[in-house]
């Protein structure tokens, strides 16, 4: 059973993934939907402002902070990542802050606001990314394995239990990454 954050954003895509992969999931809007028992966690892209301060008022954010320092997999997109960062260079604020890197939030800047891109993917082979208003990775702590680079900048991280992306993988037809989600992290299926 995935916990997948419904607040705001992208989480219907992911919701569809998970379907695809015969993968069970719960949306996750309340503290009280927070209960034991989820085998991982999908913070979906959005608005990680937005995201952050829903999560911050409905009491999520201790709880689930607390929940992935004990293990619990997790794997952010885009403002997912940003949700996790422990630093963001271009922002003051710090939500979850249990991923050891620093990102950049539209890192892009506004030309190459949204754009698509094929771009190697550790573990899993080509893959066709789509970016919007991406945030990129600047620095990575030593216990971070950088799973995906794109024109020198880093845009996929593993560290243990958690597991980001800048770009958005359930906006495509491509389900690998999270099957790799729900295999290398989740140890399902
Ligand atoms: N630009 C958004 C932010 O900073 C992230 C974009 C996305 O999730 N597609 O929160």
């Amino acid at each position: 059973m995935i916990g997948v954050f419904a607040l705001q954003g992208a989480f219907l895509e992911h919701e569809q993934m998970l379907s695809k992969l015969g993968a069970s999931y719960k949306e996750i809007r309340r503290k009280e939907h927070f209960t034991d028992g989820l085998d991982g966690l999908i913070l979906p892209g959005g608005e990680s402002t937005v995201q952050g301060k829903l999560l911050r008022e409905e009491g999520l954010l201790g709880p689930v902070k607390e929940a992935i320092e004990g293990g619990l997999p997790v794997f952010g997109t885009c403002a997912g990542l940003i949700l996790l960062a422990k630093r963001l260079s271009n922002d003051e604020n710090v939500w979850l802050g249990t991923l050891d890197v620093t990102v950049r939030r539209n890192a892009y800047g506004r030309q190459l606001g949204s754009f698509r891109a094929d771009i190697p993917f550790e573990g899993v082979g080509e893959f066709p990314a789509v970016f919007i208003r991406a945030p990129y990775v600047e620095r990575a702590g030593e216990g971070v394995r950088i799973l995906s680079s794109h024109a020198g900048k880093t845009v996929a991280v593993r560290q243990g239990n958690m597991l980001a992306t800048a770009f958005h993988p359930e906006l495509t037809e491509d389900v690998r990454i999270h099957e790799y989600f729900l295999r290398e992290l989740c140890h399902i299926g």
